[in-house]
């Protein structure tokens, strides 16, 4: 039963888990991490399948977890994804378990997933030409993600969403085109802005393309309508297309931030609780939970450490330091 709340001091109360299965990944994202790859986590330091599934069972049952998102690195690269997301599932039929993922590998996995007790997956696709998608990812393997959202939803994954990064000279001239595609196949695409996340540290404001350029090249070829249901505390601004049914949203998190209404913690594949992307502290429940640590004690740790979450981002002050972790590391 729940007794305590994931509450910061501004009043905000965490219910929706992020959890990092791995730092490690299978695609080169530009925006994400380098051509090469980074130092991946020791792998001593990372969670075991057990641990993960303890601290889940910390968050649903003591401090009022009511979502998991599985995430990574690529969270299907996991050995053992589907043991882990059966295991979460048997702490709480009711909870909402869903994945983000690059899809290499989903079309052989969706079915197992799902029958594991998975909800949804939010696939990650920035282009649907399979050139730009190589420039993007340095990889050839647009055709596995295409194969992968279609065996997502015959498992019956959906509602399925497709999220995108625009890149300037890059895909930014393809927003339409991905919608369209996206509408046919009947999955929800959204747009994510361009965060200072990246290995590289190769981001800048004046390089990002922003929700306002996103709309216009979506308006010049779609008719855009707020779309009825509140935002809540969902990132994403939601818009008819059209008329509907069909959607699209944009995750304006530079532009248009909405840290007052986060209701977000982390958790990195080394057991760390991250109360913000762009925090730069973290707790340490790894150590607790390996040094004996019982349900109760990792519960208080990890309550201290969503006090110090901040007001917001800070992407725009002139003091904002980039987090140590990339995205990739942290669990986007
Ligand atoms: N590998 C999985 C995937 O790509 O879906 C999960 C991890 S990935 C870090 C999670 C999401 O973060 C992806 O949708 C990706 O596009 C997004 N992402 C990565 N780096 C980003 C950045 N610098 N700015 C905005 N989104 C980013
Ligand atoms: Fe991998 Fe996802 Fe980063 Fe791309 S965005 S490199 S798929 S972790």
């Amino acid at each position: 039963m729940t007794t305590q709340r994931l509450e910061d001091r501004y009043g905000r109360v965490a219910t929706d888990l992020r959890v990092s299965l791995t730092d490690r990944c299978n695609l080169r994202c530009s925006y994400c991490m380098p051509a090469e790859g980074l130092d991946w986590l020791p792998d001593d330091s990372v969670l075991t399948d057990d641990e993960i599934v303890r601290l889940i069972r910390v968050g649903v049952e003591q401090l009022g977890i009511r979502e998991v998102r599985f995430t990574g690195g690529e969270p299907l690269v996991r050995r053992g994804l589907v043991d882990i997301v059966r295991r979460t599932r048997a702490i709480d039929p009711a909870l909402e378990l869903s994945i983000t993922t690059n899809a290499l590998g989903l079309a052989r996995n969706a079915a197992a997933l799902a029958q594991a007790g998975l909800d949804r997956v939010n696939v990650s696709l920035d282009t649907v030409r399979a050139e730009t998608f190589h420039q993007i990812t340095r990889r050839d393997r647009f055709d596995d993600v295409v194969a992968g959202l279609e065996a997502a939803r015959e498992a019956g994954l959906g509602p399925i969403k497709i999220n995108a990064v625009l890149l300037r000279g890059v895909n930014d001239d393809q927003a339409a085109e991905l919608l369209r595609w996206s509408i046919a196949r009947g999955y929800d695409l959204r747009f994510i802005e361009q965060m200072p996340l990246d290995a590289q540290h190769g981001w800048s404001r004046e390089a990002m393309v922003t929700a306002d350029e996103i709309f216009e090249r979506l308006e010049a070829e779609f008719e855009l309508s707020p779309a009825a249901e509140p935002r809540g505390s969902a990132p994403a601004e939601l818009f008819r297309v059209d008329g509907g049914p069909a959607t699209v949203g944009v995750i304006a998190s530079v532009t248009r931030p909405f840290c007052g209404d986060c209701d977000r913690v982390r958790l990195t594949a080394d057991g760390q609780v991250r109360n913000c992307l762009f925090a730069r502290e973290e707790s340490d429940l790894r150590g607790a939970l390996r040094a004996g640590a019982t349900d109760e004690e990792l519960a208080g740790r990890w309550l201290v450490a969503m006090r110090g979450k901040r007001a917001g981002h800070g992407i725009d002050d002139p003091s904002f330091l980039q987090p140590d972790r990339p995205m990739s590391a942290i669990g986007g």
